[in-house]
């Protein structure tokens, strides 16, 4: 038995679950927010002598490197952890691993330099991702750190999916071409799919719908990703919270003369912040909102809802022709997981596939399959778990390098 942290940075946020391996059980998990505002938000979730205890406190954090001082003196505290030896493992989500990171890899001092140079990639990610390993690295220095990419997961995309219709030279020189994003994700609902589904990954084309304020669909072929919605960058594919989703890029140049903007980086902004729901609905970024909005009669917020279901159900339709067939559709993250409604719009405009869905399954937050038996695809909910795919990909590194029990 051995203990394991999964840690997920964000710019201003720090997400953490602590887990006890092999059993997978989860014995803390909290949520530092505001790190670098006044007023921080810490809150812990965990067991005490096999009891559910909850600890909130608010106080200012100035930066990463102090959030994950207090959070191992909180650990003491709270006796989650007696001594930092008991943490065999960190493994930390980090967006972007371009063509470097191919797979999870075992942290070393260059590999925190190669992750933060990897910041075109993923600006707001990368470097304080790479700045929280080194406060953790500093915190565990003989500690096994990993870390788990989002991109590794579509490394198998074949060069025809991958590559960009622009001259090549950009791919060979600048490293311009789809990386794609939530490979943890996608990867741990298609595996639960085919685990659900009885039947071997090798066997399955499964199209899997990540559909959160951030989202993507992917294509995964006997196990492998070989497309996916996202691109270069996050902002591609789908229409997100407030992504824009894919866009003819000339817009861009037209639009900057329109609204008197010289900085590309303000008309990006645009897309990546005030886009997406929000901008078409003018109301939230919210899935909830924006359908409560359209239930209620906006005519805004109903155009969301149907541009949103639109989107996710080209990218479906495409995923089949590309796989020339599917087995299981398979929806997952806070708008795929907790919206009946919006999964059955979303199914039933794709009837033509003989996919159908089961009004009754489908009412459901939980793991299910919510296709009618007699459904040609299966059509699944599978909640997605990135934290224990994280722990797991450290257990598989830390059993190829013997870091010891
Ligand atoms: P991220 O991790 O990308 O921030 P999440 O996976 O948490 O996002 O998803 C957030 C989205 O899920 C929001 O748009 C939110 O409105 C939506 N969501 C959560 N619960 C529901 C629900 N019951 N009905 C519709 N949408 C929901």
């Amino acid at each position: 038995m051995k203990k394991i942290l999964s840690v997920n940075a964000g710019s201003s946020s720090l997400k953490f679950q602590l887990f006890l391996m092999p059993e997978e059980k989860v014995i803390a998990k909290g949520l530092i927010e505001r790190i670098g505002l006044s007023e921080s938000i810490i809150s812990i979730d965990y067991l005490s002598d096999g009891e559910e205890k909850t600890f909130k406190q608010t106080k200012d954090i100035a930066n990463h490197e102090e959030a994950v001082d207090l959070l191992f003196k909180l650990f003491y505290i709270l006796s989650v952890v007696k001594d930092s030896s008991e943490i065999k493992g960190v493994g930390h989500r980090v967006a972007s691993g371009g063509e470097l990171f191919p797979d999870s890899v075992v942290i070393t001092d260059d590999v925190v330099h190669q992750i933060d140079s990897l910041g075109y990639l993923a600006p707001l990610h990368n470097p304080p991702q790479a700045k929280v390993i080194k406060s953790f690295k500093d915190m565990l220095p003989d500690t096994l750190m990993v870390a788990v990419f989002d991109t590794s997961f579509h490394a198998t995309l074949p060069s025809e999916n991958y590559l960009y219709s622009i001259p090549y030279e950009y791919y060979e020189k600048y490293g311009v071409r789809k990386y794609g994003f939530h490979g943890t994700s996608h990867s741990f609902v298609a595996k639960r799919a085919a685990e659900l589904l009885d039947r071997p990954i090798e066997d399955l084309k499964i199209v899997t719908c990540h559909l959160g304020n951030g989202a993507s669909i992917a294509a995964v072929d006997g196990g492998r990703s070989v497309d996916t919605s996202m691109g270069f960058t996050p902002l591609a594919g789908l229409t997100m919270g407030t992504r824009s989703g894919d866009v003819d890029p000339s817009i861009l140049p037209y639009l900057m003369e329109k609204l008197d903007l010289t900085e590309v980086d303000d008309m990006i902004k645009i897309l990546n912040n005030k886009s997406g729901l929000l901008g078409l609905s003018g109301i939230s970024s919210d899935m909830r909102d924006v359908e409560t909005a359209a239930a209620s009669g906006n005519v805004r917020a109903k155009l969301a809802l149907e541009i949103f279901v639109n989107r996710v159900q080209k990218y479906i339709g495409s995923y089949i022709a590309e796989m020339n067939g599917a087995d299981a559709i398979v929806f997952t993250a806070g708008i795929g997981e907790n919206a009946p409604n919006i999964r059955d719009m979303i199914i039933s405009g794709l009837s033509w596939f003989g996919m159908t869905i089961d009004t009754v399954q489908n009412d459901t937050r939980k793991e299910a399959v919510i296709s009618t038996e007699d459904s040609r695809i299966t059509v699944l909910n599978v909640p997605t778990n990135e934290e224990i795919e994280i722990a797991r990909q450290v257990e598989r590194l830390g059993a190829r390098t013997k870091i010891s029990n």
